[in-house]
């Protein structure tokens, strides 16, 4: 099966972390988000083993919540070492309302709000990485007013197309996030932030992109951020202690993807970065690391149940389950694949090509086109596998659709972790 975690039981279902699909469909009901807790806590454990045998002690990987935020996910990844990315204060209250350490947290985002940031030195949030001049002045006043000081890491766009697998000093410059080194505002905004009564700059930040294959990128980033490092250095006399390369590794959606080996991109990672200290004489810098979609896309699996299926003479045939782009959306926005199983008949011949399509009155509303699976019947199980990163993070009511619960796997026993909207959720804020 695409992942370790699956397989197929003796009815022919399939299964997740040795439970039948089958049966949680029946128990909980469709469409349901299915999580299996001990293959997040291995993709986790994964980024934890590697981090600590490879890099500098202090080196932490953080969830980045915008893959998957709910409150049951935080006492997991608590337990296995790893911090947390929180961009909003929506994710930090989750967080906080989950018993997750303050001092793990670091509150991203491009644009806080004064609320938001009054919002986070209350919460004791450890860190922040501060995005764009605005926020330093912002944060320094309101830390000065709170009478604290704040730890912080600097966001810097180092200049990486991560697609080209080479450091071009173009089109990622131009982006909303962070401040670009090749203008000179990286450095401006470095000695600005240093002269701040009421924070304390501990290093730098960069999140070069997404579904990224290869360490070559990270190495890029790795380059560009030391050189900067030591030019802040030779200015200011500031020593960084702690770089974070932000997220980006890719996960197998689909049989053809090819698998990353996050523990080889890490260990060529820290043999990059080790050699790049020892060249321009700097000590190694604890490394940080916000994998989103690596540590949550394969633990998760979304079922439906097929409803309308027709065959459109001469075209196509839907399958029509009882979700769609309300609960999954990555299709409708940017064509994201899948792998698609009829989770009731593991065994029998995929040879019927189908589009499936969800229940929204918008003929974008697709999960995936022009697959093969056994023909489908009115109430078979539908399961799109790797569905743990944004998904749920991204649900919406679109058409007044109740958002799907989700239930967590753990040792042969299933529970509901976020329960099914119900109808009166949909009006709770209609006044
Ligand atoms: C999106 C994002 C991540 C996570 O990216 P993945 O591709 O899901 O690993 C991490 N850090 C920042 C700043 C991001 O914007």
């Amino acid at each position: 099966m695409l992942y370790d975690n699956l397989g197929i039981n003796e009815k022919g279902h399939l299964t997740i972390g040795g439970m039948d699909t089958v049966d949680i469909a029946s128990e909980f009901g469709t469409a349901l988000y299915v999580m299996d807790e001990d293959k997040l806590r291995s993709n986790v454990r994964t980024y934890t083993d590697a981090m600590k045998l490879y890099l500098a002690p202090g080196s932490m990987p953080l969830l980045a919540s915008k893959a998957l935020c709910f409150k049951s996910i935080y006492p997991v990844i608590d337990s296995e070492g790893m911090g947390a990315d929180l961009v909003s204060p929506g994710e930090i209250y989750t967080a906080c309302a989950a018993g997750f350490p303050p001092e793990k947290m670091y509150f991203h985002g491009n644009n806080k709000t004064d609320e938001d940031i009054r919002f986070a030195l209350e919460r004791k949030v450890g860190w922040f990485i501060i995005d764009n001049y605005n926020e330093l002045e912002a944060l320094d006043r309101i830390a000065g007013e709170m009478g604290v000081t704040q730890n912080a890491l600097l966001r810097i766009t180092p200049g990486i197309n991560p697609h080209t697998f080479e450091a071009v000093n173009t089109g990622k410059i131009d982006c909303q996030f962070g401040v670009p080194i090749e203008t000179g505002q990286a450095a401006e905004f470095v000695g600005a932030a240093l002269k701040k009564e009421h924070i304390c700059v501990h290093g730098f930040h960069s999140h070069i992109g997404s579904e990224i294959f290869e360490p070559d990128p990270f190495c890029d980033a790795v380059d560009i951020l030391m050189s900067f490092a030591v030019e802040m250095r030779e200015r200011y006399g500031f020593t960084a202690d702690v770089l974070n390369l932000g997220g980006g590794f890719a996960v197998r959606y689909v049989e053809s993807d090819p698998q990353v080996d996050i523990a080889a991109n890490i260990k060529a990672l820290s043999e990059h970065l080790n050699a790049k200290c020892k060249e321009v004489g700097y000590p190694v810098p604890a490394i940080l690391l916000e994998p989103g979609r690596s540590s949550v896309a394969t633990a998760g699996l979304t079922l439906y149940t097929a409803g309308g299926i027709k065959t459109i003479e001469g075209y196509r045939s839907y399958v029509t389950v009882d979700g769609g782009m309300p609960d999954n959306p990555r299709y409708a926005l940017y064509k994201a694949r899948y792998t698609v199983v009829m989770a009731n008949r593991m065994n029998d011949p995929c040879d019927f090509k189908c589009s499936v399509c969800g229940r929204c009155c918008e003929s974008g509303d697709l999960i995936q086109e022009n697959i093969m699976l056994p023909e489908a019947k009115r109430g078979d199980i539908i399961a799109v596998l790797g569905t743990g990163a944004y998904n749920f993070s991204m649900a919406s009511n679109y058409n007044r659709l109740l958002r799907p619960g989700i239930v967590f796997i753990k040792d042969g026993k299933a529970r509901m972790a976020v329960r099914r909207q119900t109808y009166e959720d949909l009006i709770d804020c209609d006044l």
